[in-house]
């Protein structure tokens, strides 16, 4: 686990590495999408790992920080993808 910047939160959010993604992402079930309880699980385990209480499933989904770029070199906020040429935060071009 490791706090980073997110940008669809516009916080400092508690990202998962892919073992804890992996981990966490077993409760979530097959991908029935409303199954509350199963859901319910999964938030549990990204609480139990992260310590931080989280209640909307959507949220956990994207807290994975391979899903992440480098941090700019301009502005310090994480590139919103690892193959992003632009930084989504300051609009400066990554540097190749
Ligand atoms: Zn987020
Ligand atoms: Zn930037």
């Amino acid at each position: 686990m490791q706090m980073l910047w997110c940008w669809r939160c516009k916080s400092e959010m508690p990202m998962l590495d892919d073992d804890e993604y992996r981990q966490v992402m077993s409760y979530s079930g097959t991908g029935h999408d409303g199954d509350k309880r199963r859901f319910e699980s999964m938030l549990a385990e990204y609480e139990r790992i992260t310590g931080f209480r989280e209640t909307n499933p959507n949220v956990v989904f994207h807290h994975r920080l391979s899903a992440y770029g480098k941090p700019c070199l301009y502005c310090g906020k994480p590139l919103r993808t690892p193959q992003a040429k632009l930084c989504g935060n300051c609009m400066k071009p990554v540097p190749s």
